[in-house]
């Protein structure tokens, strides 16, 4: 053997987890000439962007959009093409029972009921800015931002339970400042005050995208994440990088040289150790005792069949009712057509910690969420003819949980696991609130930056 050359299954740096955000740092410390190992417990890339096929239908656990200027795409340039352009559109069932517009249109919401309605929200809202913030959780920057009377209305409240599994009065404040600006800006009177401006805007923006190309939206293909994120790691293949999938990871420990990763494909080390799997993870692997990890939801997601007439339009539907488990519906068969007659969709449970969820009664299981969800769907008109529940699918760790002690939990633990050298990044792996790929990708950019 020839002395200078480096030892087998030793790498400049090892990634845990081939997810969205390993997939991004791989690709980029490969490019910046470091060799690369990119190790997942998972058989197939693209982390809990995972798809399944049943009666020649392709299922999601959760959304399925991206949009073109997606920096995933520059990193690996096939990748749009693969995907379908489609029209975006969401709507969102709210306690009425009424099918609106998702998020919510202050303009249309308010000005469609009756006058002394309007004039209420009016009153509560400038009452609201007159009094100083109450910022002791997310439910006083909703009521500043919405009033009681629209926090009550719009159905937020349902909707953040479901999703967070916790009543927003739980709910950091700091979390719904920095992540729910969408509820400020369209609530702010100078947005609406701005109303006419912005349209005059959307108009030239439209006149530019008739001169340029602007941010189409995409699904993935129709056959499934697997071979989309099978065709990103080919192309980090082709540039040097080691993939290990299905790994079985065992443990981890720091030795003189860096890390060394032990697990059932072999035992790898590297100068550097970058974790995006879960924190609780990355600590056991390191055989680091945890006392308080953050929390995370698990989300249970249905797969369903449905034939008859839809209450709803939008391929994507969320749910502010007071009633049901389950937070969003996405009707796969809008953008991959309807093989026989039936449609297609999966829905989204949260079903720890959602108002009246089946659990709650005792009564888990995928087939009481599913009765569960036909029985309040059939009674808001959404779905009139046969449902039936084909499969369902539980993701750990799918959503964290920003309650008023998170951040300390997660500073604790990063500390804990940064003292031994261990660099973390991504959804799970540093507990971010990374709501979509693009920015998935933009956080673990920056971090190595
Ligand atoms: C259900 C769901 C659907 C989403 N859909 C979209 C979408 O359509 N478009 C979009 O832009 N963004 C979507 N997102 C946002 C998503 O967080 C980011 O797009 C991105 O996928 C995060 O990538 P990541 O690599 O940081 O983490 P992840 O992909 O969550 O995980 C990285 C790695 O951590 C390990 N890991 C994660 N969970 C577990 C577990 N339970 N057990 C063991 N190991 C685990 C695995 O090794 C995995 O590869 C979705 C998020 C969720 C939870």
């Amino acid at each position: 053997m020839n002395p200078l050359s480096p030892p087998k299954n030793r790498y400049d740096v090892l990634v845990l987890g081939a997810g969205v955000t390993g997939l991004a740092l791989a690709r980029i410390l490969s490019a910046r000439g470091n060799s690369v190992c990119l190790m997942d417990d998972y058989a197939s890339p693209g982390g809990n962007h995972i798809s399944w096929t049943l009666e020649g239908m392709s299922f999601d656990v959760g959304a399925i959009f991206f949009w073109s200027d997606n920096p995933l795409f520059e990193l690996f340039p096939g990748l749009a093409r693969r995907c379908l352009d489609v029209r975006f559109d969401a709507q969102r069932i709210t306690p009425d029972g009424a099918v609106r517009a998702y998020p919510f249109d202050m303009r249309a919401e308010v000005l469609d009921r009756p006058l002394r309605y309007r004039l209420r929200v009016a009153r509560e809202l400038a009452a609201a800015r007159l009094r100083p913030m109450d910022r002791r959780s997310a439910e006083g920057f909703l009521r500043r931002h919405l009033g009681p009377t629209l926090t009550r209305d719009s159905g937020i409240l349902n909707y953040m339970q479901r999703f967070y599994g916790l009543a927003p009065g739980e709910i950091s404040f700091a979390f719904a400042e920095s992540r729910m600006r969408w509820v400020s800006s369209r609530a702010s009177l100078r947005a609406r005050l701005q109303a006419p401006l912005q349209a005059l805007l959307r108009a030239a923006s439209r006149r530019r995208a008739a001169r340029g190309p602007a941010p189409r939206c995409l699904v993935r293909p129709p056959e499934g994440f697997a071979a989309f994120y099978a065709e990103a790691v080919a192309g980090l293949e082709a540039a040097g990088v080691r993939t290990v999938l299905d790994a079985g990871l065992h443990g981890a420990r720091r030795h003189a040289d860096g890390f060394e990763v032990t697990s059932a494909a072999g035992t790898f080390s590297a100068a550097r150790l970058i974790s995006t799997i879960p924190m609780l993870h990355t600590a056991n692997l390191l055989e680091i005792p945890v006392a308080a990890p953050p929390v995370s939801r698990r989300l249970t997601t249905l797969c369903c069949r449905f034939s008859g007439q839809r209450g709803f339009t939008a391929p994507v539907l969320y749910n502010f009712h007071a009633e049901g488990a389950w937070k969003r519906l996405t009707m796969q068969s809008d953008f991959y057509g309807t093989p026989g007659a039936a449609e297609y969709f999966s829905l989204e449970v949260c079903a720890d910690g959602a108002p009246g969820a089946p659990a709650e009664r005792g009564e888990a299981g995928p087939g009481a969420l599913f009765a569960e969800f036909a029985r309040t769907a059939r009674a808001a008109g959404l779905f009139t003819g046969d449902l039936t529940l084909l499969a369902s699918h539980d993701t750990e760790f799918a959503y964290p949980v920003y309650d008023h002690s998170a951040a300390h939990r997660r500073d604790a633990l990063a500390a804990r696991l940064g003292a031994e050298g261990v660099e973390l990044a991504g959804r799970q792996g540093l507990f971010q609130y990374i709501p979509s790929s693009a920015l998935a990708v933009r956080l673990a950019e920056a971090g190595l930056a």
